[in-house]
């Protein structure tokens, strides 16, 4: 079905990967439009906020020096600092918990979509670990990577473009500030040199810094994608062997919780391991990239002090001036920073849209399955073969068989023969590698997906109960109609069982959700999903060997009880226990993945072919 590449990822996602950042803001104005304007004013307040601190104290202390200071204005500058940074705070503080609620909301609107294409996707995608690994890592995101992180960076970088703006004025205004005297310091401040040493020391440190922090980030990110996989292993141990109560029984049984913990131990000591060593050499880089910036720092102090010795400006302006270098040199590394971010962030958003844009075979077809077919149809295997993927003998050979209107038909083998992954491939979860599956002479291929699905109705060997309420799994959705749900479990042999529970239909099954929920036994639980499959009320009918868990006697009295209740209807039944099946009008015996004989349960026999021994084989197991 879907084609993957090394990457996991479809053959068809190239054009779109060039978009992924557009694609990214779009959806962001789309899903959660006030992110942006939020983002945005953010980042006006947070970039205005220290330097309300530096031009006001400024202010007052220009004032606090003057030999003539007016008392008033000096009142009227603190109330206004005082007041000014009050207000600039409260709207950060505001906007911030605004914000971390839209991103919460896209985050939520993330995960929904992940979610959403996976229950969408082929099956025979899902089943592919290359996909499997992609999407388990795509939620641990978080707010660090990904569309989240988008809204973040935009904010970032608007914040250190307007911090940089602001400091370009003033660097101007210190530049053109003259020292006085003749002397050979004032000489030097003055000097046309002065601003081009000032700049170009500004400009090594903070590269330094820069790429400290790109070295650092490159570190972390690759001891992230190093975490990835153990830490997946060990969440996975944790919440299916130890958090999760069914599993418990065998956990003590076969006391395996030695093995477990010892399983967990080496996988957290290997992860604390690869964070060690990203952590210390982030430490050893930013120790050195804080060094740079402080002796930095002290010449500009040492400039700055130098020029309001000299007379260029007053000490109000010491206070301006040494803020507005440190603001311009934590504003340039924030822009290099998060434009790197930025690009790299592409990757997840990448990620993010490759698996969104996995393309699946089975959209493909368009023909409706109309009521005209539903009534009256054959299926028909011609020259079926099918090897899973990343297998190399076929599981199916060149199986070539029909399935009339209505007929009742059994497939029966030894385990491993074929029988589910013929089921499989009738249900369209795999597409055969060659040969064609007709459904009235036109491959199935080319009907709309979601009608063929509708055709069938199964029970599997592993079908699955969820932790919903009774009747919501019999109907498979919350609005359903009591009375044929009712119906449905009575006829699968639940209806005993029905009355003993206090909430009937609406009783919540397991005790994942609610303390009340009540546990099935595996015989009820195949009753269940029997249930559901006759409310379905498909055309065709699968059941494979859904009844496994139940004696022979249990299990020909189900398959005899299905049989009356789809009457009119075709099905398809599967066991390794031959008796439980020989009431079909026709059996299909299956071997090493072909289809070795047909035909009813008596020319069988007679044929003395591999039913014929499996019967006898069984048989003396029944003869009592
Ligand atoms: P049966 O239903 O008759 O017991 P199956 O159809 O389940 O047999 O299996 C037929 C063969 O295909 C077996 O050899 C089995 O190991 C193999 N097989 C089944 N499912 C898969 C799978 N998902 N991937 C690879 N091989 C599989």
């Amino acid at each position: 079905m879907t084609k993957l590449n090394e990457t996991g990822a479809s053959n068809r996602q190239g054009a779109s990967r060039q978009g992924s950042i557009g694609r990214a803001v779009g959806l962001i104005i789309k899903e959660v439009p006030a992110l942006f304007p939020v983002t945005v004013f953010l980042a006006v307040f947070e970039a205005a906020s220290p330097y309300i601190g530096l031009f006001l104290s400024s202010e007052i202390v220009t004032e606090l020096s003057e030999k003539n200071r007016e008392k008033e204005h000096l009142f009227f500058l603190a109330i206004l600092l005082v007041t000014l940074n009050l207000v600039v705070n409260l709207l950060r503080a505001f906007l911030n918990q605004l914000q971390d609620v839209l991103k919460y909301k896209k985050m939520k609107l993330l995960e929904k979509s992940i979610a959403e294409k996976s229950w969408k996707m082929d099956y025979e995608t899902t089943c592919d670990p290359r996909v499997h690994e992609k999407r388990n890592m795509m939620p641990h995101w978080g707010y660090d990577h990904g569309i989240v992180a988008l809204a973040q960076q935009v904010s970032d970088f608007l914040c250190a473009s307007f911090v940089i703006i602001i400091s370009i004025v003033l660097v101007i205004e210190f530049f053109g500030a003259r020292a006085r005297g003749e002397g050979t310091i004032a000489g030097l401040l003055n000097h046309w040199m002065f601003p081009v040493v000032f700049i170009l020391l500004f400009s090594l440190s903070a590269a330094y810094s820069i790429w400290s922090a790109a070295q650092v980030q490159k570190v972390t990110y690759q001891a992230s994608k190093d975490k990835e996989k153990p830490n997946n292993l060990a969440v996975s141990i944790f919440e299916s062997c130890c958090a999760e109560y069914q599993r418990g029984k065998d956990v003590r049984m076969f006391k395996a919780q030695g093995i477990l913990q010892k399983k967990l131990a080496d996988l957290y000591e290997h992860i604390t391991q690869i964070q060690e060593k990203a952590s210390r050499f982030a430490r050893k880089r930013m120790a050195l990239a804080n060094l740079c910036s402080n002796l930095f720092n002290l010449f500009v102090y040492l400039c700055v002090g130098l020029k309001a010795i000299y007379g260029a400006f007053g000490a109000g302006s010491l206070i301006k001036y040494t803020g507005m270098v440190i603001q311009m040199g934590g504003g340039v590394e924030k822009l290099c920073n998060t434009v790197r971010e930025f690009f790299q962030n592409k990757k997840y958003l990448d990620d993010y849209f490759e698996y969104l844009d996995m393309e699946n075979q089975t959209a493909e077809g368009t023909l409706p399955v109309t009521d005209k077919i539903r009534q009256d149809y054959e299926l028909e295997f011609r020259n079926v073969t099918f090897t899973y993927p990343g297998v190399e003998s076929p599981s199916l050979s060149q199986v070539c068989c029909k399935l009339k209107k209505g007929e009742k038909v059994a497939i029966v083998g030894r385990n491993g023969s074929g029988k589910t992954t013929f089921i499989k491939l009738l249900c369209r979860l795999y597409d055969p590698q060659e040969g064609e599956i007709l459904l009235n002479g036109t491959d199935i291929k080319k009907y709309r997906y979601e009608d063929y699905l509708e055709f069938f109705s199964t029970v599997f060997q592993d079908f699955s109960i969820f932790a919903f309420q009774l009747g919501e799994n019999v109907a498979a959705e919350s609005a359903y109609e009591e009375e044929s749900v009712i119906r449905a479990l009575e006829n699968a042999g639940f209806g005993e069982r029905l009355k003993t529970l206090p909430e009937g239909l609406h009783t919540q099954l397991y005790k994942y959700f609610y303390e009340e929920g009540v546990e099935l036994s595996g015989g009820e639980e195949q009753k269940t999903a029997i249930a559901r499959c006759l409310y379905k009320d498909a055309p065709y009918a699968i059941l494979d060997e859904p009844t496994a868990a139940l004696d022979p006697v249990a299990e020909a009295d189900i398959y005899q009880r299905m049989n009356q209740f789809i009457q009119g209807k075709g099905a398809i039944y599967i066991s390794h226990r031959l008796s439980s099946c020989h009431f079909c009008q026709r059996i299909m015996v299956m071997d090493g993945g072909k289809l070795v004989e047909t035909g009813t349960h008596e020319e069988l026999l007679a044929t003395e072919g591999l039913y014929h021994k499996l019967w006898h084989a069984q048989a003396k197991y029944y003869q009592s």
